[in-house]
């Protein structure tokens, strides 16, 4: 088709397309209703009790979202990232912890593996924590390497057919249960030249001598995911389970982050989702001065507000992930959505606890763990500073100060 007056051929008009697709839908349907019926009725237990669910976590590798888009042969869904980012969406509707389970287990467990490993390294290890049998961890951040994760000080030297690895790390998501089998683990393996270290990812199996993880407790945030202190002290693993390339870990550890915060902006609209429907429920019962506390200006302003940003949000994520499935550049979209999906939930929580009152101070009430999750998600994977920081450099402003 020729436009009016110009030489453009615009080919077959296909109109913009914002439907999610029939099994895109069916999923989402599907998760849904296991969140509402199996997590909700024991969210607040186990985040009261810090308690990580064994049996949560098998139902959702039964349902399949473990490795939703890891192919077939590996034991995965050999869906897109879309239905992933489905799954953690809804789960996170109803429970930060068991999302946290899921997003870390996809995005920082499985994905490593999936796109760095060789064959039999898949083999090894993805069609057990595709069906939720075992979880892998990333083993990144250390006490004095946060947001500066280039400053890594753990190191893994090869002596003859085996990495010595020493360090230690922190806040490692997934890697001190019963069923963590496995630490992709971040480690200064040379020096460059110029200096700067050369880092590089190994596997190293839980239960090696020399590593052990701690569970950290008294966590305000997730409190029923898991989250493990590790230290390696000579532990040695054979030099075959360097994951890719030497040298390729920092290439490694940016890739699988950019993956990883769409995970975490979808647990950031997930959560405001959830929170915002009970403030707009609580709103239309809850009476004061005679009349529904929505029916007042100032209040139901607030929920058209919470619902506009949501809606922003979504549109914000569903494009950052569409440009990933179609493998093009996404990094700037990628830290966008996380930081505004994350700060988005931080408001809509707020004023979901606020429309409460009193009652949305109370542990018996949902609210109040969505005001609580929704801080972690401005801070892992990335502080809300640091995904500033990448979009400035992203859209070219200079300077070396960033
Ligand atoms: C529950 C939980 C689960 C986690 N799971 C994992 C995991 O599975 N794997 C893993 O490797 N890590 C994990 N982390 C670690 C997480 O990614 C780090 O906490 C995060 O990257 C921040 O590092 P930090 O805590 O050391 O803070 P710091 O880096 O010390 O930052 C402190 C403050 O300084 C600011 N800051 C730092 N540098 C700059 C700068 N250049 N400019 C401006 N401000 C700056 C930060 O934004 C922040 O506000 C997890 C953390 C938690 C709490």
């Amino acid at each position: 088709m020729k436009t009016p007056n110009s030489e453009l051929d615009l080919g077959v008009c296909m109109p913009l397309d914002f439907e999610l697709t029939d099994e895109q839908q069916i999923l989402r349907k599907m998760v849904r209703t296991f969140a509402e019926k199996e997590i909700a009725p024991i969210a607040q237990e186990l985040d009261d009790k810090e308690e990580f669910s064994y049996m949560l976590t098998e139902r959702m590798g039964e349902l399949g979202l473990f490795g939703l888009f890891v192919s077939e042969e590996y034991g995965g869904g050999n869906l897109g990232y879309i239905f992933y980012i489905i799954a953690v969406e809804e789960i996170a509707r109803i429970d930060g912890s068991q999302a946290a389970t899921l997003a870390a287990g996809n995005s920082l467990g499985i994905s490593p593996i999936y796109h760095y490993g060789n064959e039999a390294q898949k083999k090894e290890w993805l069609p057990d924590l595709c069906k939720g049998k075992a979880l892998s961890s990333f083993g990144l951040t250390e006490p004095n390497a946060g947001s500066d994760a280039g400053a890594t000080s753990t190191t893994a030297t090869l002596e003859g057919d085996q990495w010595v690895i020493n360090g230690s790390k922190i806040f490692i998501s997934n890697s001190s249960t019963d069923i963590s089998k496995v630490c992709v683990v971040q480690a200064v393996t040379g020096k460059r030249e110029g200096g700067r270290s050369e880092l590089s990812c190994i596997l190293v199996p839980n239960g090696t001598p020399g590593f052990t993880a701690e569970t950290m407790h008294g966590k305000m945030v997730w409190r029923a995911s898991n989250t493990g202190e590790l230290s390696f002290t000579d532990c040695k693993v054979p030099k075959e389970n360097l994951l890719g390339q030497r040298g390729d870990g920092f290439h490694q550890m940016l890739a699988t982050l950019d993956g990883g915060r769409l995970s975490i902006a979808a647990m950031g609209l997930g959560g405001a989702q959830g929170a915002f429907e009970l403030a707009l429920k609580y709103a239309k019962q809850r009476e004061q001065f005679g009349r529904p506390i929505a029916t007042f200006q100032v209040n139901a302003f607030k929920l058209a507000d919470m619902a506009t940003e949501i809606e922003m949000a979504r549109l914000l994520l569903y494009k950052a992930s569409w440009l990933y499935e179609q493998h093009r550049p996404f990094s700037k979209e990628a830290s966008m959505a996380k930081m505004f999906c994350s700060e988005m939930y931080h408001r809509v929580a707020n004023q979901a606890v606020q429309l409460h009152g009193g009652y949305g101070l109370m542990k018996e009430n949902a609210v109040e763990r969505h005001y609580r999750n929704q801080k972690l998600l401005d801070i892992g994977e990335g502080t809300s500073e640091v995904q500033r920081i990448v979009i400035a450099r992203l859209i070219g402003v200079p300077g070396k100060g960033l």
